[in-house]
């Protein structure tokens, strides 16, 4: 019996046991913290073998493969160890997709990835057999076990794809690459990148990959590194023959000569990104011959995801927005283009390096307040401070939104939109936002 030891007692490692256990490897899991009791309950329930808050390196260095969670770098010294011994170390989707046939929609990018999945799988859904799995909800393992979908949308980081070999999507996105994350590579731009493509070096020309064409990053890497995969690329920018533009007000989208045109207007999530993130779901529909009209209704219908530009509540004709999962620059960029009114702005966390400077010409044009809220404000007040006529700083939520609702006049926007990681006043993102809904209730 093959040894399965898996690093990460959470959704995806207990997803990873089950389906291990199903198949006949010997599994073992082992977390170095707590795992939590229902994750517990599971593997005690499955009578599978596991450990938390320690790891016993006679077990784990015994394994035939290891799947490691995405959260533990390399660096680490006993992933070190594994891999000096040369065990196998895996992730989640590379030995999970051995045991399904299903057609694999694989979405990364520094930003937008859930939203995107999230809106492919509510477009596949209406036609297709088709489960969403990755960041999201139920692991994949624990779908292919449980439920066998026909096609799975997957959300993939690029720490999941650090640790792949032969996996590859058939349909593969990659919506755009920002610096992120450079922490776990080396602080060198080029790894991350390297990362990222990894979503099409098992492809071949009839696997499709489908990026954006306006992202210099991508276009510079394609160049230099051609990939064997069909490509289909979308562009707010240029005319694309094979694959989505914009046409005016129309996102025009050819696949074959199979054209399909849907208005802007029509879409329900707001921004240029959005644009960009309707053209990306989109091709993946029509590649997998959702009907047309099933595609227009679909994006018209999406309610979006909650924590990214979700408009919270009006009041006094004020309209509340709760972007609190941008925590990079490059996501608090696109909120603040798509804002269409003068806007009290909420930002702050922890700074993971940024540059402000890409923010500047909108904080000119639309930004009348800021709030800054966490650890790194004074940052934010020498970037910001001469800028706008009021700049203050809280380390309370809800003292931030009753200043915004003080600072704003009817028709304004006030935005929480962070730039920047929660960890230092709320547990995590979800936590964040969720301070901010009810801040905005209570007022
Ligand atoms: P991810 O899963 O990659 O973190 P999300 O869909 O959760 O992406 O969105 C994260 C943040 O990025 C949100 O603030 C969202 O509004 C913003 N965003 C969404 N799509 C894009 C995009 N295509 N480009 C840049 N920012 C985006």
């Amino acid at each position: 019996m093959k040894r399965l030891v898996i690093l990460g007692g959470g959704e995806s490692g207990v997803g990873t046991a089950l389906l291990g256990k199903a198949k006949g490897y010997d599994v073992f899991v082992s977390d170095k913290g707590k795992i939590k009791e229902k994750y517990k309950q599971v593997l005690i329930h499955n009578e599978i073998e596991w450990e938390d808050e320690t790891h016993t390196e006679s077990k784990i260095l015994n394994a035939d493969i290891v799947i490691k969670s995405p959260g533990i770098p390399d660096k680490v010294a006993l992933v070190k160890q594994i891999h000096e011994k040369g065990i196998s170390v895996v992730s989640e989707i590379e030995f999970a997709s051995k045991f399904t046939d299903a057609t694999i929609v694989g979405i990364t990018g520094s930003n937008g990835k859930t939203t995107t999945a999230t809106l492919t799988h509510h477009i596949l859904k209406q036609e297709l057999n088709v489960g969403l799995a990755g960041n999201i909800g139920d692991s994949f393992a624990k779908q292919i076990l449980e439920d066998g979908f026909e096609n799975y949308v997957l959300e993939i980081s690029s720490f999941q794809l650090d640790d792949i070999v032969d996996f590859k999507p058939n349909i593969a996105v990659l919506l755009n690459i920002t610096p992120d994350h450079l922490d776990r590579y080396d602080y060198q731009f080029e790894n991350y990148i390297n990362s990222k493509f990894r979503i099409a070096m098992n492809q071949t020309k009839d696997d499709y990959l489908i990026y954006d064409a306006d992202d210099e990053v991508i276009m510079n890497h394609l160049k230099n590194n051609p990939v064997q995969s069909t490509l289909l690329p979308f562009s707010l920018e240029k005319t694309i023959e094979s694959g989505a533009y914009l046409d005016n007000d129309n996102i025009r989208l050819t696949i074959n000569n199979n054209e399909i045109i849907m208005p802007t207007a029509n879409l329900t999530l707001e921004g240029k990104h959005n644009i960009k993130n309707a053209m990306a779901a989109s091709t993946v529909a029509h590649l997998l011959k959702i009907r047309k009209q099933t595609i227009r209704e679909s994006l018209e219908n999406f309610q979006g995801v909650e924590h990214r530009l979700e408009q919270v509540l009006k009041i006094n004709k004020v309209q509340y927005i709760n972007d609190s999962k941008a925590t990079n620059v490059n996501a608090t960029y696109y909120a603040l283009e798509s804002m269409d009114a003068p806007t009290v702005w909420i930002v702050g966390g922890v700074d993971k390096g940024n540059n402000y400077e890409e923010l500047f010409p909108f904080i000119n044009e639309k930004v009348k307040a800021i709030i800054c809220l966490g650890v790194d404000n004074e940052k934010l007040m020498n970037n910001f401070g001469n800028m706008v006529d009021v700049i203050i700083e809280t380390q309370f939520m809800s003292e931030a939104v009753k200043i915004a609702y003080k600072v704003a006049e009817s028709g304004d926007n006030v935005l929480l939109s962070p730039a920047c990681a929660s960890f230092d006043l709320f547990e995590n993102y979800e936590d964040r936002g969720r301070q901010f809904k009810d801040a905005v209730r209570n007022l």
